[in-house]
């Protein structure tokens, strides 16, 4: 593990050194990059991507000979232990922390310009300023290389897409007339945790009959009738990994409608073209317009509102990857993305269908079992029962 951690570290001064490189701060765009020389990490998933702590309050600080853990004592015996790759500054009072960083760039020969990241709060920025060095917004930098995802990442989020999948399947006899949409997403919920998940890497979302015109409809105390088309999205994080699926399931008792047949086969035909398509070096807002375009010929192209979809990881929406505005995202082997197409149409309901998927070096890998028809309203397929032994 700390060999990985070093490597990130290093990638990350690769980085830093790139913002000196005037060429490459033009290639990114209209972002142009400003030049820095070190880095203060302070949101914690990137401080949990690059130093492997686990607790909830830390900076990283990256000069440009030495990196720095700073936290308070807390959690000196934790970080110390998980984070033997880095020179761990203990505070006494977490309110005392800066006054850690304060000392550390005191010792610095030069005046160093720091890049602060721009999720920092204003109140945080106007403090460190106080320490006299230069202070420099960063945009996405240590986000840039979460996207792409080593082994081990892809094993957890696949991991966490199998929970996901199975605690699906211990919930659907739920899905039935008369539960209630909370019913159904504690049960969920529940279940992910009793299969080893952490927790839900988000609220879990189930949207049934007119409230499935809602994309992001919290669940709640509306029962399911007979013929209702469910939205239900939900994800497990395992191991710091999280997965986001969407299935849409139709409630048995009444047989499905036309319409709710053509919706369903629309998005999950625009969900499979899109997936199809997907292998490096293509851009995200081309494998967006092979969905969006596909709803669209159908003349649902007004009801198809969002991105198609977002990258997973260390959070549920770890930046944007398929989306109209996705031109300059090019797909690199280990990003691994949600494709998420749907049609709300109000007062009618909706149709959603999300499976996650890794960008291979020769083209995609699905790390969720992907969603069948309607008819089929399964995450995967249930597990046969061993036939007992005879004797
Ligand atoms: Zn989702
Ligand atoms: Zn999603």
């Amino acid at each position: 593990m700390t060999d990985i951690l070093t490597a990130r570290l290093e990638n990350l001064r690769l980085e830093i050194l790139r913002t000196h490189d005037k060429k490459a701060g033009e290639s990114e765009g209209s972002t142009r990059r400003r030049k820095i020389d070190a880095l203060l990490v302070s949101d914690i998933h990137n401080v949990r991507y690059l130093s492997g702590f686990t607790g909830s309050a830390a900076q990283v600080l990256v000069l440009p000979e030495k990196a720095y853990l700073i936290t308070d004592s807390r959690y000196a015996i934790q970080a110390r232990e998980q984070c033997p790759h880095l020179d761990v500054r203990v505070s006494k009072l977490s309110t005392d922390a800066g006054e850690q960083l304060a000392s550390l760039l005191a010792e610095q020969k030069k005046s160093l310009r720091i890049g602060f990241e721009t999720s920092a709060s204003y109140r945080q920025v106007e403090t460190w300023q106080k320490y006299g060095a230069r202070w420099r917004p960063v945009d996405g930098i240590v986000e840039r290389l979460r996207m792409v995802k080593d082994s081990g990442e892809v094993d957890a989020i696949r991991n966490a897409a199998r929970i996901a999948a199975k605690a699906f399947n211990d919930a659907s006899r739920l899905l039935v007339p008369g539960t209630s949409e909370r019913d159904v997403a504690i049960a969920i919920e529940t279940a992910m945790r009793r299969r080893g998940a952490e927790g839900a890497s988000f609220p879990t979302i189930v949207a049934s009959g007119p409230n499935g015109a809602l994309p992001h409809h919290s669940a709640g105390a509306r029962k399911f009738e007979p013929g209702d088309l469910v939205t239900i999205d939900w994800g497990a994080e395992v191991n710091g990994y999280c997965s986001d699926l969407t299935r849409t399931v139709l409630i048995p008792g009444a047989p499905a409608t036309d319409k709710q047949r053509d919706v369903y086969r629309i998005v999950l035909e625009a969900k499979e073209r899109a997936t199809a398509a997907i292998r490096p070096g293509v851009t995200g807002s081309e494998i967006d317009a092979i969905a969006r375009e596909h709803i669209t010929a159908h003349g649902y192209g007004e009801a198809f509102g969002h991105s198609l979809g977002h990258s997973i990881g260390r959070v549920v929406h770890d930046g944007a990857t398929l989306s109209p505005k996705a031109a300059g995202v090019v797909l690199r082997p280990g990003v691994v993305t949600t494709v998420e197409p749907g049609i709300y149409l109000e007062g009618w309901g909706g149709v959603r269908i999300e499976d996650d998927v890794l960008v291979t070096e020769t083209g995609h890998e699905l790390l969720s079992e992907p969603a069948g028809p309607l008819d089929a309203p399964r995450a995967a397929p249930p597990r046969k029962r061993a036939s007992a032994p005879k004797g």
